[in-house]
């Protein structure tokens, strides 16, 4: 049994060894592909669902390993919250896409928002604001045209998460509660936090014609936005019933791959950007 046992166990320490090297590795990686220029951007249009029109878009990071080939978000954001690579990463992300709505205003192109995912590392930062401010002064886009998504996870501290909110919002930005309703933030707290929008978890739209539950929560965070003057944002609208339901609940906006999935910046600006008429 011993000798079992020593087997087990070389075998264990032996597959850990590999776990902690591919991450490290993965992580060497990381440092090294900012500096290649191997991260891109996606955009996802936001549809205002009264009237069909592009009201935001949503910037999406994507990494393109020399190696591994295209790697999705859920394949290297968690390893670079755990490093800490998330704030040089989440800047850069911060900065293309400002620099991206920038450009396509300056080139004539009806202005709109860009919304950019802020991780928790980087909303606990206590110079947040200055270092985005001068962000938007580097890049010179007026603040009303960016939107943080934050999570409800921000409450866990809820002086801090107040403190850090009410000095974002004095920049003149806007601020948004991504996955709204999968998190652990209280309705006390929504009364109080100086935020502009929620979105709706993809999780609960998914179901929502077959789910009477899922139905009724979706119904119920929509209302309750409209009275709490937060706009609301459905996410992971794939399908027409789906967009119906949201409309006869008056829900403003969705987002998802019924409208379309995220797109590179050449394709989002030639499919969804416009110019006003005359
Ligand atoms: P998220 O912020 O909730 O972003 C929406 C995700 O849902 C995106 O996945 C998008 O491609 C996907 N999606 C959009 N419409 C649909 C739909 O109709 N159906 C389905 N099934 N999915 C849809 P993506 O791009 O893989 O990103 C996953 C997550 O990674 C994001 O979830 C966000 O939490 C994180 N992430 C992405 N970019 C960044 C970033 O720049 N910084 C940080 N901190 N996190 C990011
Ligand atoms: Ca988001
Ligand atoms: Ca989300
Ligand atoms: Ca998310």
């Amino acid at each position: 049994h011993a000798k079992e046992h020593g087997v087990e166990f070389s075998r264990y320490t032996a597959a850990m060894k590999m776990r902690t090297q591919s991450r490290v590795e993965l992580e060497n990686d990381m440092r090294k592909g900012l500096e290649r220029e191997e991260f891109f951007l996606e955009f996802q249009p936001q549809i205002g669902l009264d009237t069909g029109k592009m009201l935001g878009m949503e910037a999406l990071v994507r990494w393109n390993h020399p190696k591994r080939g295209l790697l999705p978000p859920s394949e290297f954001i968690p390893l670079a919250e755990d490093s800490g690579l998330i704030v040089p990463l989440g800047e850069w992300v911060l900065k293309t896409a400002c620099q991206y709505n920038k450009k396509w205003q300056d080139e004539g192109y009806d202005p709109v928002c860009v919304s950019v995912n802020l991780s928790m590392r980087q909303f606990r930062q206590y110079n947040l604001t200055e270092r985005i401010d001068s962000i938007l002064q580097e890049v010179g886009l007026d603040p009303r045209y960016l939107e943080l998504e934050v999570t409800e996870s921000m409450t866990y501290d809820i002086d801090t998460a107040l403190e850090q909110l009410y000095r974002l919002k004095k920049l003149g930005i806007h601020i948004s509660i991504d996955d709204f309703g999968t998190g652990y933030s209280s309705l006390y707290y929504l009364k109080s936090l100086p935020i502009d929008r929620l979105k709706i978890d993809r999780s609960f739209v998914k179901e929502v014609m077959c789910d009477g539950n899922d139905a009724a929560i979706v119904s119920t965070i929509t209302t309750m936005a409209h009275h709490l003057k937060l706009k609301v944002t459905a996410e992971g609208v794939e399908n027409q019933e789906q967009l119906e339901f949201l409309k006869l609940q008056n829900c403003h906006e969705g987002q998802g791959y019924l409208f379309s999935k995220p797109v590179p910046a050449s394709e989002f600006e030639s499919k969804f950007l416009s110019r006003k008429a005359g």
